[in-house]
């Protein structure tokens, strides 16, 4: 566990971490990405930790890949790219610099490790889980392998780099439906999402689909009550949810998709009023770029995700602590699964 303490302090010996108004404002146009969401008192705070990573990140000739769930301070204020699990993948494999900043969650760094060997990937908080990647080991794709002999193993990337390893293939949410549809043979092992599982089987009825009984804590405490409920509340809302909802909660919604496909979809529809069935900080981080559109909903937030602080991420860069190492024979096999799905979504999407 980071003793936060004494990363303060040391924090604090090196670079002018006092709130500040009149920095603030010199670095309104980083503010002006995320005015909707975050009143000037609070940029204030964040952003003498958004100089000093920007001005390190230089030092380093480091990059920030960032997903859709950050707080918008490390969103937009420090990332170079951002996006869905899928994106980050392909992104990490073309980055030119030494250092890869993961502000996501620990699969994820273990992702770039898998597709970047040779450089560092530093993780800001190692405690930054996922209860769909620990909810799985490859003792549990042997178990399913038995029970399904010959069944090819699709599993999403939210998984250890060891679960990788003992999988067939890869998938997001962006992609598990065209992923699914292309295996061969009549049935497939999902793994480990079951919601997700369970809403590709609709899109792919050609397929048996047999899943690993995990789940996204985040997605799984919405309920289709709370749906109509907020509906009836709202006449004329539209609601998009995210494929690791159960079923019912995705039948109740105007259209689903991963992040990126949320995104795309409110910046091509505009709707006056939508509720993103989804991690809270997406709603807050795509809120400035579409002006015209009321965000409501509950916020649902991840634990995980939330660990990863620019506190943190100030400190892995300037103590170069917390690099994610994958052994090298299960990154190869991991990399196997992880480049598969890569290429196949790039041929299918050709
Ligand atoms: S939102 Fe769900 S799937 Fe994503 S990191 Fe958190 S627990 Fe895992």
């Amino acid at each position: 566990m980071l003793d936060l303490t004494n990363i303060r302090e040391e924090l604090r010996a090196h670079y002018d971490l006092s709130p500040s108004m009149e920095l603030a404002e010199e670095m309104s146009d980083i503010h002006a990405r995320m005015d909707r969401v975050m009143p000037m008192i609070d940029w204030a705070i964040h952003a003498p930790y958004v100089r000093a990573i920007n001005q390190l990140k230089k030092q380093r000739n480091a990059v920030v890949l960032a997903h859709n769930y950050m707080t918008p301070q490390i969103y937009h204020g420090i990332s170079d790219v951002v996006g869905d699990s899928l994106h980050l993948a392909i992104k990490a494999t073309e980055v030119e610099a030494d250092v890869i900043v993961q502000c996501g969650v620990h699969f994820m760094a273990e992702t770039s490790k898998i597709l970047n060997p040779a450089k560092t990937v530093l993780m800001p908080d190692m405690e930054a889980g996922c209860s769909l990647a620990e909810s799985i080991t490859a003792d549990g794709i042997a178990e399913m392998r038995a029970m399904y002999p010959g069944a090819p193993v699709v599993s999403y990337v939210n998984t250890t780099a060891e679960v990788k390893a003992a999988s067939d293939i890869c998938c997001t949410s962006a992609n598990a439906a065209q992923i699914v549809a292309a295996m061969e043979g009549d049935t497939v092992i999902m793994t480990p999402d079951k919601w997700l599982a369970q809403n590709v089987a609709k899109q792919v009825p050609q397929k048996r689909i047999v899943w690993w009984d995990g789940a996204c804590i985040v997605h799984e405490q919405f309920t289709a009550q709370d749906l109509r409920d907020f509906r009836d509340w709202n006449p004329g809302l539209k609601i998009i949810a995210h494929p690791e909802c159960p079923p019912d909660v995705v039948a109740e919604a105007d259209y689903a998709g991963s992040t990126a496909n949320i995104q795309d979809w409110v910046t091509r529809e505009h709707p006056k009023q939508v509720m993103l069935v989804t991690e809270c900080s997406m709603a807050a981080n795509i809120s400035d770029a579409n002006p015209g559109v009321e965000f409501l909903g509950p916020c649902n937030m991840c634990p995980y995700m939330q660990k990863i602080t620019l506190e943190k991420v100030l400190w892995s860069l300037h103590s170069m602590t917390g690099a994610v190492e994958v052994d090298p024979a299960v990154a190869e096999r991991a990399r196997l699964a992880v480049q598969r799905m890569i290429d196949l979504s790039r041929r299918l999407a050709a």
